[in-house]
């Protein structure tokens, strides 16, 4: 590789709360379109604030279901990095400790579009780009041109490249998964087999 590092590693991070086809199909599509090695998901921990809340899964729920989605992908591995169990994580702060874990690795941070707005309300957000390529997808039907426009704002702002992933909009969150649970619907398809049973079997989000 040209920068001298032997191993490229996207890192998909989020609540996962649960996790869904649209966390999963961005993985692939960074996976394929960058040739990365593997792509990492990096459950957060949730503050103690925010610990066991009515309608939400726990920690641990959180990390099963993610284990459970990616098992059959062979280069989808589970890092439990983000899982600080007393609060936040900082982005920056895990990509630098990755650096100084992996010096080998390559890192492609991937988000959706979401994301990217709000990036610059991020904690250090030029540690993040000093540290990784940023990989985005869609989201929210933002429309083509807008997108575009976002990517090359954030371009200048951080003097850095922002890579867009060449997905569809994946119209789907977490938040609306909730919901559906909530409201008796069926999730069938918008997340793994083993992740619905999982989501039946512990009562989780009634
Ligand atoms: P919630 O509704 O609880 O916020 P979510 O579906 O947004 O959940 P997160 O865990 O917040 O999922 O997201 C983790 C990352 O995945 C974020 O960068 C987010 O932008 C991205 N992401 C999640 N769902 C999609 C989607 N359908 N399309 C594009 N990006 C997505
Ligand atoms: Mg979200």
């Amino acid at each position: 590789m040209a920068d001298g590092k032997t191993k490229k590693v996207g890192i998909m991070g989020g609540t996962f709360d649960p996790i869904h086809v649209g966390h999963l199909i961005l993985g692939e599509a960074a996976w394929r379109q960058f040739h990365l090695d593997e792509v990492w998901f990096l459950p957060a921990g949730n503050p103690p604030h925010k610990k066991n809340r009515a309608g939400r899964a726990t920690d641990e729920q959180r990390v099963d279901m993610v284990q459970l989605a990616i098992q059959s992908n062979p280069h989808f591995v589970l890092s439990l990095i983000e899982m600080n169990p007393d609060g936040y994580s900082y982005t920056y702060r895990t990509l630098e400790r990755l650096h100084s874990q992996y010096p080998d690795i390559s890192w492609y941070f991937i988000m959706g579009a979401d994301s990217l707005t709000d990036f610059d309300t991020w904690r250090e957000p030029q540690r993040i780009t000093d540290a990784c390529q940023v990989v985005v997808a869609t989201r929210n039907q933002m429309d083509d041109g807008e997108f575009q426009t976002l990517l090359e704002q954030r371009k200048s702002e951080f003097n850095h490249n922002f890579l867009r992933l060449d997905t569809p909009n994946l119209d789907i969150s977490s938040a609306h998964l909730r919901e559906m649970i909530r409201t008796e619907e069926s999730i069938r398809y918008y997340t793994p087999d083993n992740v619905l049973q999982y989501i039946i079997k512990n009562r989780i989000y009634k």
